[in-house]
């Protein structure tokens, strides 16, 4: 299989390639040329099969033989051995819960698959060394950091906002050490997002050092997402619940999980449509809604993993489903405030004794909000609660049990190293490494 960029569909790379480059040369991201569409009794008899199973089944087929079977067994087994349950919150509405991974939040999933598969390809190549880097808001940096920790041949940079990331975020990738570096930058995630960005495309500097992006600017981290959104169905069949018209709510930031529910749906995943839903940063919703893509600098709330203000897929969106007629045909979209978000978690849990943390509470509200009797509808709980503890206690008046994967995190030593806001002290500090 090629992968394309979305900036030249003649510009192709092998799947090693767009993985070790993460964003095309020509600053475009990297798309399969085809999405090969599942056999139909694959999907009818999905509700048998296992996640790890319908893992291997949907990488196998979209993967076209670029890894060897065994291999990618191993990588999807490797990569699934956590839980991902499907909970029925009310009558009709579900909540699939993609937080019980490591990191408890739902980039655990493309985050360890990435990391995975660099490692074959790191293993296939005797004393190659690559440098990821990796901005982050918060999650995405943990997840990543988590995914490679330990990982011969690869040296995580963790590119993060000094007064940016919550507390136990910061444990989650400051307390690795070993091959994980926490780079804690004098400056917003926007700069960090940005510095990240003129490291990659530093040729220079990547004849010292060879930088590769983890962001979900990485196709890696694309496919794997797709395997949830095909055993959320599975469990619906295995449930005995109506499948017959099944929706589907994402909360956005920068779209990934989006497109990957997206690339599910052209994979041959029957759902009926999208629901994506945004905080204040609504960027989407404002595409969807008047037909003009306006990036614009991110504001914070309390739902930080939704505060993007230029979302990184949004060139996938339209990649796979074309121009903004077409996405609103298979995409309705929605956008809340913080008090929203607050009166929502008090809500789901007064009324359906569930806890939501906030970006999973903004998601909900938009299913609520779009959902027409008959219809199943899924969220996809993105956080454990106690992830965000603050504004969750604040909505709900107590507190939220710490589970003990978090508190083993706390309790270890933070090792940062602080970094002034500017491309050439990364410049040189990078250098220093290589
Ligand atoms: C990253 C993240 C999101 C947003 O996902 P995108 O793929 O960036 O749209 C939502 N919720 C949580 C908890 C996240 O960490």
């Amino acid at each position: 299989m090629r992968y394309y960029s979305t900036n030249n569909r003649k510009a192709t790379a092998s799947l090693e390639e767009a993985i070790f480059r993460g964003m095309a040369p020509d600053g475009g991201l990297y798309m399969p040329e085809r999405i090969v569409r599942m056999p139909q009794p694959f999907v009818n008899n999905m509700r048998n099969m296992t996640l790890p199973d319908i893992g291997f089944a949907l990488a196998n087929f979209a993967l076209q033989g670029d890894v060897d079977p065994d291999v990618l067994h191993h990588i999807v087994d490797d990569t699934l051995n956590f839980p991902i349950p499907l909970r029925r919150v009310a009558p009709g509405r579900f909540a699939l819960e993609l937080f019980h991974g490591p990191t408890m939040a739902f980039k655990d999933v493309g985050a360890r698959f990435m990391a995975r598969l660099m490692a074959h390809y790191i293993g296939l190549r005797p004393g190659r060394r690559v440098g990821v880097i990796v901005p982050t808001s918060g999650d995405t940096g943990s997840a990543v950091a988590n995914g490679f920790a330990h990982m011969p041949g690869v040296h995580v940079y963790v590119l993060y906002p000094r007064d940016g990331v919550s507390y136990v975020q910061e444990a989650q990738f400051a307390a690795l050490g070993g091959n994980v570096t926490a780079l804690e930058v004098d400056g917003t995630f926007d700069d960090c997002k940005q510095l990240a960005e003129q490291a990659l495309m530093d040729a220079d500097l990547n004849r010292h050092i060879t930088l590769t992006s983890a962001t979900t600017i990485n196709v890696a981290r694309l496919l794997p997402q797709t395997f949830y959104y095909f055993y959320a169905y599975a469990q619906l069949l295995n449930q005995g619940v109506d499948t017959s018209r099944v929706v589907m709510a994402v909360p956005c930031a920068n779209l990934g999980n989006l497109a990957s529910g997206l690339m599910a749906r052209a994979m041959g995943l029957p759902v009926s449509r999208f629901v994506s839903v945004e905080n204040q940063n609504n960027i989407f919703y404002n595409y969807v809604h008047s037909g003009q893509y306006v990036p614009r600098p991110s504001v914070s709330s309390i739902a930080p993993a939704l505060d993007a203000g230029n979302p990184t897929n949004f060139a996938r969106i339209t990649a796979l489903l074309g121009d903004v007629e077409q996405v609103r045909k298979v995409v309705h979209a929605y956008s809340y405030t913080d008090a929203d978000i607050l009166d929502t978690i008090s809500r789901v849990d007064r009324e359906h004794n569930y806890l939501l943390d906030p970006q999973s509470a903004i998601g909900w509200r938009g299913m609520e909000a779009d959902l027409q009797p008959g219809e199943t509808g899924i969220l996809l709980a993105t956080a454990h609660p106690a992830k965000f503890s603050a504004p969750v206690e604040m909505a709900i008046g107590r507190q939220v049990p710490m589970p003990l994967q978090l508190v083993r995190f706390l309790r270890g030593t933070r090792h940062v190293t602080p970094l002034r806001n500017g491309y050439t002290a990364l410049r040189n500090y990078l250098l220093r490494q290589s």
